[in-house]
């Protein structure tokens, strides 16, 4: 037997890795493996708003997969990964409008490719060197946009707007009940947070071990923004019952609806009950404006100027965003998603404290690690959860805020607003559609669709307080869960907007859910046309649905 066998495979592997030495000639096979993989990618597209065709996923088969015993070759395995793009949505085409996910600009998959081939860990600057400076630049950056004093703040990259949520909650906690970190929680803690906060609410006091029955919902306005007299009452009762309030959630951007809070009032409430009843802790608040953050590069635009030309309706929308975006330094903490509406790949969330004292609460083995912030190092792993962050979401981040500047933000969101708009001017100019979060101004429109003799003017009402509709409320959510399949068939040959629909946008005052359309732009490439063969859609599906059934008169 050849006792160099392995040799002749070794070298074949070596060439699989980027070489450690400059190699021009074996960079250019790197980036033409890349570049390889992206005209597969490229051959999956057509005029439907997808890669390929959405597919039945085999997971029996997939069960049946093994390693196999032999070393194989980038191409073939590249062929491998990018069959599995099959089915994906393309956030950046224009007919894309499902959920509050964003195309990723070039310079943001720069971003996350680099820390993919260097490897940087964010847990300390001996592992990430300039990675952690950025991590620390893209908080200053982020906290001067928002409001926040950036040499008070600090900033750590995190899982998701979960684990940002995750951060605050836990932060709370500490506060509330000194030393958790060491001994644990006792069970009288509450979280508070509005009905149409996002659910992560339920995962993080359940994971933090708070418990999700210890979750408060507090019903929410018209508006969508939880209700402030009703947080109060239900506030007072708890501290009466002798509990202890870990942290009040202000959603700043809801996802279905983007309904945002009224913070300020939240924050004045909050310390009225600190003084009232003496307590020796603050209840923690904490910003969820992993949507509504971006919002805040229009803080000091000139809406009467209006420099960028926006039609008189967006800057009415954008206005009205701002006057609660512009109150987000009023609170403890904050969560941002530049993967969101800051047009980043997946993961790239921070989150912002206001005061970086507050992280000292989270340090493991307190006294053994007095060194946060103190010396000249970072070491950001004294206090986050995870052990090996990746340099990914920082260097995202970092590469849009560079690339877009304020102006570029400002045009992003406000085109999309624009385009929202627009939709929304259409949809409330025909006789048989509502839009349901007109009082929101985001990118996103909620909207029901109606057969012919039914009044718009009155029935959004009577759908949602009057009891004696609820028949006809179940028939209009089942008739929009059949426009929605129409325009879903459509969209998938190539017809149509791809849009989604939500079970349950909001629920009536009698309990039961109200199903919507619901349109999310996010790609830059939208434009009026879209926007018009959208609603093109919408009078076709109903055309079907009245041709295929007969409504009882
Ligand atoms: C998306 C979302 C979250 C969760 O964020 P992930 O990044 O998906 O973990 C939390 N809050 C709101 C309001 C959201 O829209």
């Amino acid at each position: 037997m050849n006792q160099l066998a392995y040799r002749s495979v070794l070298d074949r592997l070596r060439t699989q890795f980027p070489k450690p030495v400059s190699d021009r000639l074996h960079d250019a096979y790197f980036v033409f493996s890349i570049l390889r993989a992206l005209d597969h990618v490229d051959e999956m597209k057509s005029e439907v708003p997808l890669l390929g065709k959405m597919q039945e996923l085999d997971y029996s088969a997939a069960e049946q997969e093994r390693v196999g015993s032999e070393v194989s070759d980038v191409e073939h395995v590249s062929r491998s990964l990018v069959s599995k793009l099959e089915g994906m949505p393309i956030w950046g085409h224009p007919h894309t409008q499902i959920n509050v996910v964003p195309p990723a600009s070039i310079a943001s998959i720069i971003g996350s490719l680099l820390p993919a081939i260097y490897n940087p860990n964010l847990v300390s600057d001996d592992t990430s060197f300039g990675l952690a400076e950025a991590e620390v630049a893209v908080s200053a950056m982020a906290s001067d946009l928002v409001g926040y004093d950036a040499s008070r703040s600090a900033g750590v990259f995190t899982f998701g707007g979960t684990g940002t949520a995750l951060y605050g909650v836990k932060l709370g906690i500490e506060k509330a009940f000194p030393d958790a970190m060491e001994n644990g929680i006792p069970n009288d803690g509450v979280l508070i947070a509005s009905g149409q906060s996002h659910y992560c609410r339920l995962n993080v006091a359940g994971w933090l071990g708070l418990g999700e029955k210890n979750v408060v919902e507090i019903p929410t306005n018209l508006q969508n923004g939880i209700r402030v007299e009703r947080l109060e009452s239900a506030a007072r009762q708890l501290l009466q019952e002798g509990r202890r309030i870990v942290a009040m959630i202000a959603t700043m951007g809801s996802t279905d609806a983007f309904g945002i809070d009224d913070l300020g009032a939240i924050v004045a409430l909050r310390d009225r009950l600190v003084a009232e009843y003496d307590l020796d802790y603050r209840p923690h608040i904490h910003a969820d404006a992993v949507i509504g953050w971006a919002w805040s590069v229009f803080n000091d635009y000139d809406f009467e100027e209006n420099t960028l030309g926006f039609r008189p309706r967006t800057i009415r929308a954008l206005a009205g965003t701002c006057r609660n975006i512009s109150q987000l330094p009023l609170a403890d903490s904050i969560g941002i998603d530049f993967h969101k509406t800051g047009f980043t790949p997946y993961v790239s969330s921070l989150f912002l404290a206001s005061d970086r004292a507050d992280l000292q609460l989270l340090v493991r083995g307190r006294e053994q690690m007095p060194y946060l912030f103190q010396s000249g190092e970072r070491h950001p792993g004294v206090y986050t959860l995870e052990t090996s962050p990746s340099g990914s979401g920082v260097l995202a981040a970092y590469a849009n805020l560079q690339l877009f500047g304020i102006e570029g933000m400002r045009v992003l969101l406000g085109h999309l607003v624009e385009m929202a708009e627009l939709l929304r001017e259409h949809l409330e100019g025909h006789g048989f559609s509502t839009v349901l979060n007109s009082e929101n101004f985001g990118t996103v429109t909620l909207f029901r669709v109606y057969p012919d003799g039914v009044d718009t003017w009155t029935v959004k009402d009577r759908e949602l307080s009057d009891e004696s509709a609820r028949d006809e409320l179940l028939a209009h959510n089942d008739y929009n869960r059949r426009v929605f399949r129409y325009m879903y068939d459509q969209a998938m040959d190539g017809q149509g907007a791809h849009i989604s629909m939500t079970n349950c946008y909001r629920h009536t005052d009698y309990g039961e859910p109200i199903v919507a359309l619901k349109s999310y732009m996010l790609s830059p490439f939208i434009d009026e046309k879209h926007v018009e063969l959208l609603v093109h859609n919408v009078l076709d599906a109903r055309k079907h649905i009245d041709e295929t059934t007969q409504h009882p008169r």
